[in-house]
């Protein structure tokens, strides 16, 4: 029996457990960070919430005996990313990073690419109506430009902060269609959208949305990752990874 340790919290993280489940000889534990209050079920055995940085993770995969470890939380979940790739180097044990390629502009759209919500923010035009598919751990340095009028997509219906009672919250759950997509953005009345450049098929409907509104996006662009593991850009090259290992036992 391989044990799996799968760092999920993404569409391709739910698709590679979904293909692992139908493995006996593969025991996957799917891990999620608990950010969302009603995750959709892992068709895996799944556990929520922190290991406590790297050294707690590395505690972990020693603690659960995992063989192996595959590393498919969200392009921009930078720190995670980081604490994988280190545990893993402590512990010695074979790490995958499963991410989908970044979406590129295509013909007729209108991208400004920017490096964080900071700029993102600063990039605006004085008095634009925004709509956020940024999430809202980015919203702080929206909130301080007064002049903006904001519109912010959430997964958990919740409060605007105390300061911008002004500020929408547009409940959703991923994935979107474009017609969706496009009602979404005019009944906001949005001039820009404002997004990070997560990639992947599950939310490139709202900048299909954009190009036919023919409105400009504001696109945060990735963190930098570590780049010392193998990558895979799709379940099946993740899939493809794992079989290799199972063949030449999984050392190393
Ligand atoms: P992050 O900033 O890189 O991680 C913050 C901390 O959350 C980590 O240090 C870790 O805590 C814990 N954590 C993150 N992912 C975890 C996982 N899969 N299992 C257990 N603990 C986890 O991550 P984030 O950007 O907050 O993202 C959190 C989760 O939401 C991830 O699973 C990610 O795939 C998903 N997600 C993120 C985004 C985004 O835009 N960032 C979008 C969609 C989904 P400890 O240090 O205590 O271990």
């Amino acid at each position: 029996m391989t044990r799996l340790l799968l760092l999920a919290g993404t569409a391709e993280a739910r698709a590679l457990a979904t293909a692992l489940a139908a493995r006996p000889e593969i025991e996957t534990l799917a891990s999620l960070a608990g950010a969302t209050r009603a995750p959709a079920p892992y068709p895996v055995p799944t556990r929520r919430g922190g290991f406590g940085g790297a050294a707690g993770l590395a505690a972990f995969l020693r603690a659960a005996r995992i063989d192996l470890l595959v590393d498919a939380t969200h392009p921009f979940a930078a720190r995670m990313q980081a604490n994988a790739a280190e545990a893993a180097g402590a512990v010695g044990l074979p790490r995958l990073r499963l991410s989908r390629p970044p979406w590129a502009p295509g013909p007729g759209d209108r991208w400004r690419r920017v490096a964080d919500a900071e700029a993102a923010a600063a990039a605006l035009p004085p008095g634009a109506s925004a709509f956020l598919a940024t999430g809202p751990g980015s919203l702080a340095p929206f909130l301080a430009r007064r002049d903006l009028r904001l519109a912010l997509r959430v997964v958990d219906p919740t409060e605007p902060p105390p300061g911008r009672p002004d500020l929408v919250l547009v409940t959703g759950r991923p994935p979107f269609r474009v017609e969706d997509e496009i009602a979404a953005l005019q009944a906001q009345a949005a001039t820009h959208l404002v997004c990070k450049n997560a990639g992947g098929e599950a939310g490139a409907a709202k900048l299909l949305a954009a190009r036919a509104l023919a409105l400009p996006v504001v696109m945060i662009e990735r963190p930098a990752a570590p780049e010392t593991a193998p990558r895979a850009e799709s379940v099946a090259a993740a899939l493809a990874w794992i079989e290799a290992r199972l063949r030449r036992g999984t050392s190393g």
